[in-house]
């Protein structure tokens, strides 16, 4: 096998698994086995740039970045759904189904119906073209970038599909992954997202897709439209669908009468509650197409489907009392904790009230009846009260005004949703989840010590901070429960060795608000060391690439305050790296500021991973694809066809690697 088609094997390989893994959920090696193969991929692609596709499973990690998104007119227009609530009103639509066909039986499919943002994805020739959301139904927007990121829809199709159509689906986000995101929104500082429906549609508005490939989300299919197409009906197509690669998932259903249907509605009725992901009815499709075009349109609906909605299960309970946790940031979160009651097939013993709005809105009370509901997150939540059951006594709730586990008066900052405890220093959940985080595997990754111990050595009074972890000897962890000299060995040497960890997770691990993983790496970069970062006032910040006002106000917040400078002193004494690396530093300038570069092609003088590391060590960023955006292209030998069309098409200069070399700093 010849280079060429080693690459094309190992990216149909790969896709192979991607399907197995994302639309089948079947996978048939481990995330391992897939990572590895995976860079073997970028290796080669690095290498042999010149056998480009731009369907490359490498590519799911996005990069494009999209300012405005361009409207798009629909090559069939996406309709929406009416609506139905009784057995009464699906009846009546299929009285009047019946009248127009002039036929009394009728087969249909039932499908869920997926609550997210509808999408309609063009192909031609098997490869994704374009992705535009549904918009006024006539026009939408093209987020094509920000679909490509999502592992269940494909970016090259299998079998024998059309040479061109469009397909619609929706794009949501399944309930793992959104509890997850706000598990860690909540860790770091922020509100979190209040249902999974509007965070699937503001993803995918967001303009750098790179940010878009992290989230969790997912494309369900069903429909497809297009002309000269072969199918016959609405089951075949989801079939068809399948069978080119995408995800329709396997509840569609043919039913040949309506009592069919209606067992359809009544079985996921109870068991939508077990999906991955919401839906909050059923879709009944007339499955015959050429009986749908008899049917045809009414101005914003087809007149072939119906919607049945669910109502949502509700049960009825007392709300004992409302407590509040708080986080490693301050955070308080008010949880219900209720009467125990059984709802959708779990005994709910706690809901999320959100924030103090969201319980004043509802006017919830300690004391009250009120009705939890299963939405969007898996915790349930209260919809609102049974005022018929207050009693007279009743007062209307009063938030916290003080830290539940320091007694600290508590802030809330404006604009900001949730509450929070000031006392940084002496607020015990705050100072063991500093530390937790100070440990974590993205931060200092400190082995031999785990959040327990964390809480143990807290509560023993070992350590009050992260920075009195570099003073912990064995014989002072000896004594402690379930601590052998093995263990306490351990965690004595795994904090002496993180003294090594580079100065990017040190930032990260200082807990600094807004600053996670990235933006410390961005932070770490620009300033090179923390002495430059500790002075730079907020301006200046902002002046960083992708750090806005709410970063920048938060280090400097951050590092006026004495107590963190003196964190920062003290780890310092203690040898953890606070500067770039030798290696890092070595040839960093500013040459390149404020200019994007987009590398193609090989190069005679430098490897390509030089090329981009030089630009980025000078200043300048790196981009994947060209936009409007990038400042130059570096061309090597056999530059990419599509790059060269492109760049030239938005008339940027392109330059080859002596001319870059010559752009740097001798
Ligand atoms: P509505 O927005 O309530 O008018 O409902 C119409 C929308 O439901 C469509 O635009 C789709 O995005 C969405 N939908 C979800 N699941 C399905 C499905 N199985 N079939 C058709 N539409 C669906
Ligand atoms: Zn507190």
């Amino acid at each position: 096998m010849d280079m060429q088609e080693k690459i094309t094997a190992l990216r149909e390989e790969l896709r192979r698994h991607n399907h197995n893994y994302y639309v089948l959920d079947k996978p048939t090696i481990s995330d391992f086995e897939f990572d590895m193969k995976l860079k073997q991929l970028q290796q080669w692609e690095e290498a042999y740039p010149e056998y480009y596709d731009p369907t490359s499973p490498t590519l799911r990690v996005g990069g494009e970045v999209t300012k405005n998104f361009k409207t798009v007119p629909h090559e069939t227009p996406m309709y929406s759904l009416d609506n139905s609530y009784s057995r009464e009103e699906v009846l009546e639509w299929e009285k009047r189904v019946q009248k127009i066909l002039g036929e009394v039986s009728v087969a249909y499919t039932c499908e869920l119906k997926y609550d997210g943002a509808s999408i309609s994805i063009t192909y031609e020739n098997g490869i994704l073209q374009r992705a535009v959301t549904r918009g006024d139904g006539v026009q939408g927007d093209d987020i094509s970038a920000n679909v490509k990121t999502i592992r269940s829809v494909p970016l090259r199709l299998q079998g024998d599909y059309p040479q061109k159509f469009e397909i619609r689906g929706e794009i949501i986000l399944p309930l793992e992954g959104f509890a997850k995101m706000n598990e860690e929104r909540i860790e770091q500082g922020e509100d979190p997202y209040m249902n999974p429906r509007n965070t699937a549609s503001g993803s995918l508005k967001l303009q750098d897709s790179s940010l878009v490939a992290q989230r969790p989300l997912d494309c369900l299919m069903y429909a497809i439209a297009g002309s000269g197409l072969k199918m016959r009906t609405q089951f075949e197509m989801l079939e068809k669908a399948r069978e080119w690669g995408f995800k329709v998932p396997p509840a569609a259903k043919l039913c040949n009468s309506l009592k069919e249907v209606m067992e359809f509605v009544d079985h996921w009725d109870v068991y939508r509650h077990e999906l991955p992901y919401e839906t909050d009815g059923v879709v009944i499709k007339v499955n015959d197409l050429r009986q749908q075009e008899e049917l045809g349109y009414t101005a914003k609906s087809p007149r072939w489907a119906l919607a049945y909605k669910f109502k949502a299960e509700q049960a009825a309970t007392v709300l004992r009392e409302i407590t509040y946790q708080v986080g490693r940031t301050g955070a308080i979160t008010p949880v219900a904790n209720l009467e125990p009651v059984l709802l959708a097939g779990t005994t709910v013993k706690r809901a999320s009230l959100h924030n103090a709005d969201q319980i004043a809105k509802l006017d919830i009370r300690q004391g009250d009846t009120v009705f939890v509901e299963k939405g969007g997150e898996i915790i349930p939540k209260i919809v609102a009260v049974d005022l018929s059951k207050r009693r007279k006594d009743s007062e209307p709730l009063a938030y916290i005004s003080h830290c539940p586990e320091c007694g600290t008066p508590l802030q809330r900052q404006e604009g900001e949703a949730l509450h929070f405890c000031p006392n940084e220093l002496g607020c015990p959940p705050q100072i063991t989840g500093r530390i937790q985080h100070f440990i974590s595997r993205k931060a200092m990754d400190i082995e031999g010590l785990g959040s327990e111990t964390v809480e143990l050595l807290f509560k023993e009074g070992l350590i009050h901070d992260y920075t009195d972890l570099y003073t912990l000897t064995v014989a002072q962890l000896l004594p402690l429960e379930r601590m052998a000299q093995k263990s306490a060995e351990n965690l004595v040497n795994g904090v002496k060795a993180s003294r090594e960890v580079p100065f990017e997770r040190v930032l990260f691990a200082l807990g600094i608000r807004y600053v996670g993983e990235t933006v410390a790496k961005k932070l770490a970069r620009a300033y090179k060391n923390i002495d430059a970062l500790m002075e730079a006032g907020e301006e200046a910040l902002m002046a960083v690439d992708e750090i806005g006002e709410r970063i920048a106000g938060s280090v400097v917040r951050f590092f006026s305050e004495e107590k963190n400078r003196e964190r920062v002193a003290r780890l310092k004494s203690y040898g953890l790296q606070f500067s770039l690396s030798e290696t890092q530093l070595a040839n960093q300038t500013d040459a390149l500021k404020g200019q994007t570069f987009v590398v193609s092609g090989v190069f005679e003088k430098v490897s390509r991973t030089e090329l981009k590391k030089l630009i980025e060590d000078n200043g300048g960023k790196v981009a994947s694809s060209i936009s409007s955006k990038t400042s130059y292209v570096v061309a090597g030998d056999r530059m990419g066809p599509s790059k060269k069309t492109k760049a030239e098409g938005l008339g940027i200069p392109i330059i080859t690697e002596t001319e870059f070399l010559s752009m740097l700093p001798s």
